[in-house]
């Protein structure tokens, strides 16, 4: 009988949380490996928009009134600064990932949305990041499209080839002494002394201790994960390589645009000019071109010249959406941490979590850290989403319902 595989730190799942955690561990010398159900990158960190973006979804202060004196300031600096973490990483790396800080504009299409803009705007700048305050002429100007009565300019935030940037981490974690096993679901932990067994079809692992980094992709490894959060499908189509004139009247000056709104919208041209298209659509799988038609037709909206471009690509893939949006950290036995819920920004914040889980699995106090280490939740409803709430209409319900 084969013997068990033996490690300091195991990593279950590799996105940018399992990678960069991998990463640095390896760095520091800690032995790690990382296991992975399909290749690196699989999941959303190979899928999404590609927009690095500072900040979560609630504004600095209110996120600091929710988490306290404490943790709110650490989590406003770390989503503020993360964007600005993941640059250096990539540059310091030599990640060829087509990393571009080009900045992020938030673009309100609802006078509904401005008070929020502003206020975004007013808080950042009390904190001296310079985000600029922009009227409906110069958002306009900015992309090619007259749909926005105001917009934010962050400076922060910018672009990356998605999968790029996972293939890049997964080389870097290895060069660095990372084991990565692709093809290797965990499908069972079990207690081994003071550490863990970590059970793959394959073969097993013994670790001292184990990180889970599987966000949208969550299953049943650990008792009641899996329904701590939502996992929210989101889709992306992409044009072909835009011809020279309409390269130069959508987002002439580069930089990627999400609209403020109860449900976003997101776009960015990418290396080849080609336009990519995403937000939430239909909560499955989808395979289909039809599946995506709602994409296409938005974008033909703001730009009525792209008619007759064609959508060469399409696609679409899950994040862990958490009821109050907050990332979280939880520790809910000994040796075992885990880091997810991004709630679909995690390009940036994956990585900068993943930096924390390795601090703290290489011995760094938890309450150092910038995330508050809570219990894994319950989510009211859940099964009510996992029987199949497919239409947005019920979606929008069920988030009422879950009081997002
Ligand atoms: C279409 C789409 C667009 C998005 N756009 C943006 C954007 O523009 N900007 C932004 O900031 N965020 C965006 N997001 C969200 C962002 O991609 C995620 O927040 C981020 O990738 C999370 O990284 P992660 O490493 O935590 O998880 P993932 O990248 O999802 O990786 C989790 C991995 O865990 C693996 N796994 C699960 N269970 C197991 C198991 N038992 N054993 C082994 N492996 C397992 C999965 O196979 C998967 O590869 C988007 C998401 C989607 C789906």
């Amino acid at each position: 009988m084969r013997s068990d595989a033996r490690t300091e730190i195991a990593v279950v799942g590799a996105g940018y949380t399992g990678l960069s955690a991998a990463l640095h561990l390896a760095e520091r010398g800690v032995a790690v490996t990382l296991l992975e159900a399909h290749e690196p990158g699989w999941g959303a960190a190979g899928r999404n928009g590609g927009q690095v973006n500072a900040g979560l979804k609630h504004e600095p202060d209110a996120v600091e009134r929710h988490l306290g004196k404490i943790y709110g300031p650490r989590l406003v600096q770390l989503a503020g600064e993360a964007p600005a973490y993941l640059f250096r990483l990539i540059a310091r790396l030599d990640l060829e990932c087509e990393a571009r800080c080009e900045g992020t504009i938030r673009a309100a299409y609802h006078p509904r949305h401005t008070a929020d803009l502003r206020a975004s705007v007013g808080q950042w700048r009390q904190r001296g990041t310079i985000v600029e305050q922009w009227d409906a002429e110069r958002i306009a100007g900015a992309t090619g499209t007259r749909r926005y009565v105001a917009a934010s300019f962050d400076p922060r935030g910018g672009s990356v080839n998605p999968l790029g940037l996972a293939r890049g981490l997964t080389a870097a974690a290895i060069a660095a002494g990372a084991r990565i096993h692709g093809e290797s679901r965990a499908q069972g932990l079990e207690r081994a002394g003071s550490g863990w067994r970590v059970v793959t079809p394959g073969g097993a692992v013994r670790a001292d201790k184990v990180l889970l980094t599987t966000d949208g992709y969550t299953d049943d490894l650990w008792p009641g994960l899996r329904t701590s959060i939502v996992p929210v499908y989101s889709s992306i189509i992409a044009s072909q390589p835009l011809p020279a004139s309409l390269r130069a009247a959508i987002l002439p000056g580069g930089g990627v645009v999400y609209e403020s709104g109860e449900v976003t919208t997101y776009y960015r041209l990418d290396r080849d000019g080609r336009l990519l298209m995403g937000g939430r659509g239909v909560q499955r799988r989808l395979t289909g071109r039809a599946d995506y038609e709602h994409l296409r037709r938005y974008a033909l909206r703001l730009w009525p010249s792209l008619d007759g471009i064609e959508w060469t690509h399409w696609w679409n893939g899950q994040f862990a959406l958490t009821p109050d949006f907050y990332p979280r950290l939880h520790a809910p036995a000994r040796n075992l941490l885990i880091g997810l819920g991004y709630s679909g920004r995690g390009v940036a914040l994956g990585a900068a979590v993943g930096a924390q889980l390795a601090a703290a699995a290489a011995g760094a106090d938890l309450e150092t850290l910038a995330l508050p280490a809570t219990p894994v939740p319950h989510i009211p409803f859940h099964a009510l989403w996992r029987a199949g709430v497919t239409t947005r209409v019920a979606y929008a319900r069920l988030l009422e319902a879950l009081g997002l």
